[in-house]
Protein backbone atom coordinates (compact mmCIF):
# COMPACT_ATOMS: atom_id res chain seq x y z
CA UNK A 1 0.00 0.00 0.00
CA UNK A 2 1.15 3.10 -1.12
CA UNK A 3 0.48 6.52 0.60
CA UNK A 4 1.41 9.95 -1.15
CA UNK A 5 2.12 12.83 0.47
CA UNK A 6 -1.49 14.64 -1.00
CA UNK A 7 -4.03 13.75 -2.91
CA UNK A 8 -6.77 17.14 -4.05
CA UNK A 9 -10.01 16.15 -2.68
CA UNK A 10 -12.78 16.91 -5.02
CA UNK A 11 -15.78 16.85 -2.48
CA UNK A 12 -18.63 15.72 -5.78
CA UNK A 13 -20.22 18.78 -6.45
CA UNK A 14 -17.33 20.58 -8.60
CA UNK A 15 -18.49 19.05 -11.90
CA UNK A 16 -22.29 19.94 -11.71
CA UNK A 17 -21.07 24.07 -10.95
CA UNK A 18 -18.45 23.49 -13.57
CA UNK A 19 -21.01 22.65 -16.02
CA UNK A 20 -23.60 25.59 -14.45
CA UNK A 21 -20.94 27.97 -15.68
CA UNK A 22 -20.37 26.30 -19.31
CA UNK A 23 -23.92 26.69 -19.80
CA UNK A 24 -24.40 29.81 -18.46
CA UNK A 25 -21.68 30.99 -21.23
CA UNK A 26 -20.32 33.33 -18.79
CA UNK A 27 -16.72 31.54 -18.12
CA UNK A 28 -14.44 34.99 -17.60
CA UNK A 29 -13.68 35.94 -14.26
CA UNK A 30 -16.08 38.04 -11.71
CA UNK A 31 -18.99 35.97 -12.32
CA UNK A 32 -21.46 34.62 -10.30
CA UNK A 33 -19.24 31.35 -8.32
CA UNK A 34 -16.57 34.40 -7.39
CA UNK A 35 -19.18 36.33 -6.18
CA UNK A 36 -20.63 33.30 -4.12
CA UNK A 37 -16.68 32.76 -2.76
CA UNK A 38 -16.45 36.06 -2.02
CA UNK A 39 -19.56 36.44 -0.32
CA UNK A 40 -18.91 33.40 1.60
CA UNK A 41 -15.62 34.45 3.59
CA UNK A 42 -16.73 37.44 4.11
CA UNK A 43 -19.64 35.96 6.13
CA UNK A 44 -17.85 33.41 8.09
CA UNK A 45 -14.62 35.17 8.53
CA UNK A 46 -16.03 38.67 8.95
CA UNK A 47 -13.72 39.89 6.38
CA UNK A 48 -14.42 43.69 5.31
CA UNK A 49 -13.61 42.98 1.64
CA UNK A 50 -12.68 39.43 -0.17
CA UNK A 51 -11.52 39.17 -3.59
CA UNK A 52 -10.48 35.87 -5.71
CA UNK A 53 -7.21 35.69 -7.14
CA UNK A 54 -5.30 33.32 -9.33
CA UNK A 55 -3.34 32.53 -6.48
CA UNK A 56 -1.64 33.54 -3.24
CA UNK A 57 1.31 34.57 -5.04
CA UNK A 58 -0.63 37.17 -7.08
CA UNK A 59 -2.63 38.15 -3.71
CA UNK A 60 0.78 38.94 -2.18
CA UNK A 61 1.59 41.17 -5.77
CA UNK A 62 -1.15 42.93 -5.52
CA UNK A 63 -0.62 43.50 -1.85
CA UNK A 64 2.56 45.25 -2.38
CA UNK A 65 1.26 47.05 -4.78
CA UNK A 66 -1.41 48.40 -2.50
CA UNK A 67 0.76 49.81 -0.25
CA UNK A 68 3.03 51.57 -2.49
CA UNK A 69 6.10 49.34 -1.92
CA UNK A 70 9.16 50.90 -4.00
CA UNK A 71 12.88 50.91 -3.97
CA UNK A 72 14.51 51.44 -1.01
CA UNK A 73 11.90 50.24 1.30
CA UNK A 74 12.81 47.14 3.96
CA UNK A 75 9.88 44.48 4.09
CA UNK A 76 10.47 42.03 7.91
CA UNK A 77 9.65 38.33 6.48
CA UNK A 78 10.27 35.52 8.11
CA UNK A 79 13.01 33.19 6.42
CA UNK A 80 11.05 29.99 6.85
CA UNK A 81 8.18 30.58 4.60
CA UNK A 82 7.53 30.27 0.58
CA UNK A 83 9.49 32.52 -1.76
CA UNK A 84 5.99 34.11 -3.03
CA UNK A 85 6.09 35.95 0.07
CA UNK A 86 9.28 37.58 -0.48
CA UNK A 87 9.07 38.12 -4.64
CA UNK A 88 6.03 39.90 -4.12
CA UNK A 89 8.13 42.60 -2.51
CA UNK A 90 11.41 41.99 -4.28
CA UNK A 91 9.45 43.05 -7.60
CA UNK A 92 8.57 46.00 -6.30
CA UNK A 93 12.43 46.74 -5.96
CA UNK A 94 12.03 46.28 -1.86
CA UNK A 95 15.13 44.82 0.43
CA UNK A 96 13.97 42.08 2.46
CA UNK A 97 14.86 41.78 6.29
CA UNK A 98 14.47 38.41 7.09
CA UNK A 99 13.61 37.74 10.81
CA UNK A 100 14.60 34.21 12.65
CA UNK A 101 11.05 32.04 14.10
CA UNK A 102 10.06 30.26 16.62
CA UNK A 103 11.29 26.75 17.36
CA UNK A 104 8.23 25.49 18.36
CA UNK A 105 5.72 27.06 15.82
CA UNK A 106 7.89 27.99 13.24
CA UNK A 107 6.12 31.52 12.99
CA UNK A 108 7.80 34.74 12.68
CA UNK A 109 9.77 35.69 15.90
CA UNK A 110 8.37 38.87 17.67
CA UNK A 111 11.58 39.34 20.26
CA UNK A 112 13.44 40.23 16.89
CA UNK A 113 10.90 43.15 15.70
CA UNK A 114 12.46 45.81 17.29
CA UNK A 115 15.76 45.40 16.20
CA UNK A 116 14.90 45.10 12.90
CA UNK A 117 12.81 47.84 12.17
CA UNK A 118 14.16 51.51 11.11
CA UNK A 119 13.14 54.57 9.13
CA UNK A 120 13.26 52.23 5.90
CA UNK A 121 10.90 49.80 6.97
CA UNK A 122 7.40 49.95 5.21
CA UNK A 123 6.00 46.27 6.38
CA UNK A 124 5.86 43.36 8.63
CA UNK A 125 4.57 40.32 6.95
CA UNK A 126 3.63 37.68 9.43
CA UNK A 127 3.30 33.77 8.22
CA UNK A 128 1.09 31.58 9.69
CA UNK A 129 3.02 28.24 9.71
CA UNK A 130 0.89 25.27 9.09
CA UNK A 131 -2.18 27.30 9.83
CA UNK A 132 -0.34 28.16 13.25
CA UNK A 133 -1.03 31.79 14.31
CA UNK A 134 1.58 34.08 14.99
CA UNK A 135 1.69 36.30 17.94
CA UNK A 136 -1.04 38.91 16.29
CA UNK A 137 -1.62 41.09 19.00
CA UNK A 138 2.22 41.86 19.39
CA UNK A 139 2.94 42.24 15.79
CA UNK A 140 0.03 44.84 15.45
CA UNK A 141 1.10 46.78 18.69
CA UNK A 142 4.73 46.49 17.33
CA UNK A 143 3.70 48.05 13.59
CA UNK A 144 1.34 51.19 14.62
CA UNK A 145 3.71 51.97 17.19
CA UNK A 146 6.20 52.23 14.07
CA UNK A 147 3.06 53.67 11.61
CA UNK A 148 4.05 49.80 9.41
CA UNK A 149 1.78 47.91 7.10
CA UNK A 150 0.60 44.24 8.58
CA UNK A 151 0.32 41.53 5.41
CA UNK A 152 -1.16 38.16 7.02
CA UNK A 153 0.36 35.42 4.34
CA UNK A 154 -2.29 32.94 5.64
CA UNK A 155 -2.01 30.73 2.49
CA UNK A 156 -2.58 27.71 4.65
CA UNK A 157 -4.72 29.95 7.55
CA UNK A 158 -8.07 29.01 6.18
CA UNK A 159 -10.13 28.51 9.40
CA UNK A 160 -7.82 28.66 11.82
CA UNK A 161 -7.90 31.70 14.54
CA UNK A 162 -5.46 33.75 16.91
CA UNK A 163 -7.32 34.62 20.01
CA UNK A 164 -10.82 33.72 18.85
CA UNK A 165 -10.58 36.38 15.54
CA UNK A 166 -9.56 34.50 12.04
CA UNK A 167 -6.71 34.99 10.76
CA UNK A 168 -6.91 37.02 7.65
CA UNK A 169 -9.13 39.42 9.35
CA UNK A 170 -6.30 41.18 11.70
CA UNK A 171 -3.63 42.71 9.24
CA UNK A 172 -4.67 45.29 6.97
CA UNK A 173 -4.36 43.08 4.11
CA UNK A 174 -3.74 39.19 4.07
CA UNK A 175 -3.19 36.47 1.28
CA UNK A 176 -4.54 33.09 1.26
CA UNK A 177 -4.33 30.29 -1.41
CA UNK A 178 -6.16 27.85 -2.63
CA UNK A 179 -3.31 25.62 -4.39
CA UNK A 180 -4.20 21.82 -4.29
CA UNK A 181 -1.87 21.48 -1.48
CA UNK A 182 -3.98 23.89 0.83
CA UNK A 183 -7.08 22.83 3.48
CA UNK A 184 -9.54 23.81 0.28
CA UNK A 185 -7.97 23.83 -3.16
CA UNK A 186 -9.21 25.20 -7.08
CA UNK A 187 -5.62 24.05 -8.46
CA UNK A 188 -4.32 26.93 -8.79
CA UNK A 189 -6.39 29.82 -6.76
CA UNK A 190 -5.77 32.77 -3.89
CA UNK A 191 -7.60 35.70 -2.44
CA UNK A 192 -6.78 38.73 -1.44
CA UNK A 193 -8.58 40.10 2.20
CA UNK A 194 -8.54 43.71 2.92
CA UNK A 195 -9.60 44.69 6.73
CA UNK A 196 -8.80 47.99 5.91
CA UNK A 197 -11.30 50.36 3.88
CA UNK A 198 -9.07 52.91 2.05
CA UNK A 199 -7.65 49.35 -0.29
CA UNK A 200 -11.40 48.82 -1.74
CA UNK A 201 -11.47 50.95 -4.32
CA UNK A 202 -7.86 50.57 -5.58
CA UNK A 203 -7.86 46.79 -5.16
CA UNK A 204 -10.53 46.25 -7.86
CA UNK A 205 -8.55 48.51 -10.11
CA UNK A 206 -5.22 46.72 -9.82
CA UNK A 207 -6.91 43.39 -10.33
CA UNK A 208 -8.53 44.21 -13.36
CA UNK A 209 -5.53 45.32 -15.19
CA UNK A 210 -5.44 48.80 -13.89
CA UNK A 211 -8.87 50.07 -14.97
CA UNK A 212 -12.32 50.79 -13.75
CA UNK A 213 -14.07 47.96 -15.33
CA UNK A 214 -15.46 46.79 -11.82
CA UNK A 215 -17.53 50.02 -11.16
CA UNK A 216 -18.20 50.48 -15.39
CA UNK A 217 -19.88 46.73 -14.50
CA UNK A 218 -22.05 47.99 -11.38
CA UNK A 219 -23.01 50.70 -13.60
CA UNK A 220 -21.17 53.54 -11.19
CA UNK A 221 -19.52 54.96 -14.31
CA UNK A 222 -20.23 55.04 -18.02
CA UNK A 223 -17.14 54.09 -19.50
CA UNK A 224 -13.87 52.45 -18.32
CA UNK A 225 -10.49 53.37 -19.03
CA UNK A 226 -6.83 52.66 -17.92
CA UNK A 227 -6.42 54.35 -14.48
CA UNK A 228 -3.58 52.85 -12.45
CA UNK A 229 -1.11 50.27 -12.91
CA UNK A 230 -2.12 46.61 -12.73
CA UNK A 231 -1.77 43.33 -13.75
CA UNK A 232 -4.28 40.71 -14.55
CA UNK A 233 -5.49 38.93 -10.96
CA UNK A 234 -8.53 37.46 -11.19
CA UNK A 235 -9.44 33.59 -11.51
CA UNK A 236 -11.81 31.89 -14.29
CA UNK A 237 -15.48 31.27 -13.24
CA UNK A 238 -14.52 27.24 -14.29
CA UNK A 239 -11.92 27.98 -10.74
CA UNK A 240 -14.45 29.53 -8.47
CA UNK A 241 -17.39 27.31 -9.27
CA UNK A 242 -14.96 24.50 -8.20
CA UNK A 243 -13.61 26.50 -4.92
CA UNK A 244 -17.32 27.20 -4.24
CA UNK A 245 -17.76 23.24 -3.74
CA UNK A 246 -14.99 23.34 -1.07
CA UNK A 247 -16.46 26.24 0.62
CA UNK A 248 -19.90 24.14 0.84
CA UNK A 249 -17.98 21.17 2.73
CA UNK A 250 -15.65 23.57 4.51
CA UNK A 251 -16.85 22.32 7.92
CA UNK A 252 -16.27 18.41 6.96
CA UNK A 253 -13.26 18.84 5.20
CA UNK A 254 -11.77 20.26 8.64
CA UNK A 255 -13.61 17.68 10.96
CA UNK A 256 -11.87 15.32 8.99
CA UNK A 257 -8.26 16.75 8.75
CA UNK A 258 -8.16 17.24 12.80
CA UNK A 259 -9.07 13.90 13.38
CA UNK A 260 -6.07 12.52 10.84
CA UNK A 261 -3.95 15.41 12.61
CA UNK A 262 -4.83 14.51 16.11
CA UNK A 263 -4.19 10.83 15.31
CA UNK A 264 -0.75 11.41 14.57
CA UNK A 265 0.10 13.93 17.60
CA UNK A 266 -1.53 11.13 19.81
CA UNK A 267 0.42 8.17 17.99
CA UNK A 268 3.92 9.67 17.83
CA UNK A 269 3.34 11.58 21.52
CA UNK A 270 5.70 9.09 23.29
CA UNK A 271 9.00 9.91 20.43
CA UNK A 272 8.34 13.56 21.37
CA UNK A 273 8.49 12.83 25.40
CA UNK A 274 11.58 10.93 24.39
CA UNK A 275 12.90 13.87 22.55
CA UNK A 276 13.51 12.08 19.66
CA UNK A 277 11.79 14.32 17.85
CA UNK A 278 10.34 17.64 18.19
CA UNK A 279 6.49 17.49 17.56
CA UNK A 280 4.25 20.34 16.61
CA UNK A 281 3.00 22.80 19.39
CA UNK A 282 -0.31 25.24 19.46
CA UNK A 283 0.12 28.16 21.55
CA UNK A 284 -2.45 28.85 23.92
CA UNK A 285 -4.01 31.74 21.86
CA UNK A 286 -3.77 29.41 18.74
CA UNK A 287 -6.28 26.89 17.00
CA UNK A 288 -5.58 24.12 14.54
CA UNK A 289 -6.87 23.94 11.32
CA UNK A 290 -5.12 20.88 10.59
CA UNK A 291 -3.31 22.19 7.60
CA UNK A 292 -0.36 20.24 8.02
CA UNK A 293 1.51 17.58 10.48
CA UNK A 294 4.80 17.47 10.34
CA UNK A 295 7.98 16.33 13.00
CA UNK A 296 11.63 18.06 13.28
CA UNK A 297 14.52 15.68 13.17
CA UNK A 298 17.44 16.62 15.53
CA UNK A 299 19.91 16.30 12.14
CA UNK A 300 20.24 16.42 8.62
CA UNK A 301 21.04 13.26 8.20
CA UNK A 302 18.72 11.66 10.14
CA UNK A 303 15.97 13.13 8.59
CA UNK A 304 17.56 11.81 4.96
CA UNK A 305 17.53 8.27 6.80
CA UNK A 306 13.97 8.55 8.06
CA UNK A 307 12.75 9.84 4.67
CA UNK A 308 14.67 6.92 3.06
CA UNK A 309 12.78 3.87 5.46
CA UNK A 310 9.37 6.20 4.79
CA UNK A 311 9.99 5.97 1.38
CA UNK A 312 11.01 2.13 1.69
CA UNK A 313 7.30 1.47 3.09
CA UNK A 314 5.51 2.96 0.30
CA UNK A 315 5.34 6.64 2.38
CA UNK A 316 5.51 9.74 0.66
CA UNK A 317 6.91 12.47 2.93
CA UNK A 318 8.79 15.76 1.76
CA UNK A 319 10.62 18.67 3.53
CA UNK A 320 9.45 21.94 3.73
CA UNK A 321 10.70 25.47 3.20
CA UNK A 322 14.28 25.98 2.69
CA UNK A 323 15.96 29.39 4.83
CA UNK A 324 16.07 32.16 2.28
CA UNK A 325 18.31 34.09 4.00
CA UNK A 326 20.58 31.04 2.50
CA UNK A 327 19.46 30.76 -0.65
CA UNK A 328 20.78 30.66 -3.94
CA UNK A 329 19.10 34.30 -5.08
CA UNK A 330 19.63 36.14 -1.92
CA UNK A 331 22.33 34.75 0.43
CA UNK A 332 24.59 37.81 -1.08
CA UNK A 333 21.79 40.30 -0.55
CA UNK A 334 21.24 39.03 3.34
CA UNK A 335 23.05 41.07 5.64
CA UNK A 336 24.36 38.09 7.25
CA UNK A 337 22.89 37.63 10.28
CA UNK A 338 22.60 33.97 11.38
CA UNK A 339 19.14 32.93 11.92
CA UNK A 340 19.88 29.59 13.88
CA UNK A 341 16.28 28.37 13.83
CA UNK A 342 15.00 28.86 10.59
CA UNK A 343 18.48 26.79 9.23
CA UNK A 344 17.22 23.94 12.44
CA UNK A 345 13.65 23.67 10.97
CA UNK A 346 15.16 24.00 7.09
CA UNK A 347 17.50 21.01 7.96
CA UNK A 348 15.43 18.97 10.18
CA UNK A 349 12.00 19.22 9.64
CA UNK A 350 9.74 16.82 7.93
CA UNK A 351 5.92 17.11 6.58
CA UNK A 352 4.02 13.45 6.59
CA UNK A 353 1.00 12.60 4.71
CA UNK A 354 -2.23 14.87 5.01
CA UNK A 355 -5.43 15.11 2.80
CA UNK A 356 -8.98 14.35 2.94
CA UNK A 357 -8.45 11.06 1.55
CA UNK A 358 -6.25 9.60 3.96
CA UNK A 359 -7.39 7.52 6.64
CA UNK A 360 -6.54 6.97 10.44
CA UNK A 361 -4.79 3.62 9.40
CA UNK A 362 -2.81 4.55 6.93
CA UNK A 363 -1.34 7.40 10.12
CA UNK A 364 -1.21 4.82 11.90
CA UNK A 365 1.22 3.33 9.53
CA UNK A 366 3.06 6.07 9.09
CA UNK A 367 3.45 6.60 12.50
CA UNK A 368 4.58 2.92 13.07
CA UNK A 369 7.21 3.25 10.66
CA UNK A 370 8.41 6.40 12.14
CA UNK A 371 9.01 4.70 15.52
CA UNK A 372 10.41 1.18 14.31
CA UNK A 373 13.22 4.09 12.67
CA UNK A 374 13.30 5.27 15.96
CA UNK A 375 13.83 2.06 17.80
CA UNK A 376 16.62 0.74 15.90
C1 LIG B 1 1.22 27.96 -0.63
C2 LIG B 1 1.85 29.18 -0.09
C3 LIG B 1 2.01 30.35 -0.85
C4 LIG B 1 1.74 30.40 -2.33
O1 LIG B 1 0.44 30.11 -2.68
P1 LIG B 1 0.05 29.98 -4.23
O2 LIG B 1 -1.45 30.02 -4.19
O3 LIG B 1 0.61 28.70 -4.72
O4 LIG B 1 0.61 31.16 -4.93
C5 LIG B 1 2.53 31.48 -0.24
N1 LIG B 1 2.87 31.48 1.05
C6 LIG B 1 2.75 30.38 1.83
C7 LIG B 1 3.13 30.44 3.26
C8 LIG B 1 2.25 29.19 1.27
O5 LIG B 1 2.14 28.09 2.03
Amino acid sequence: MNIPFNKPYATGRELGYISEVIKNAKICGDGSFTKKCQRFFETKFGFKKALLTTSCTDALEMAAILIDTKAGDEIIVPSFTFVSTVNAFILRGATIKFADVESATGNLDVSQLHSLINSKTKAIVPVHYAGVACDMDAVMKIANENNLFVIEDAAQAVDSYYKGKPLGSIGHLSAFSFHETKNIICGEGGMIVMNDERFFNRAEIIREKGTNRSSFFRGEIDKYGWVDMGSSFLPSELVAAYLYAQCENLEDIQNKRISLWNCYQENLAVLGEKRLIQLPFHPEYATNNAHMYYIVCNTPDERTRLNSHLKSKGISAVFHYQSLHRSVYYHDKHDGRNLPVTDKLSDGLLRLPMFYELETDHVKKVCSAIKEFYSE
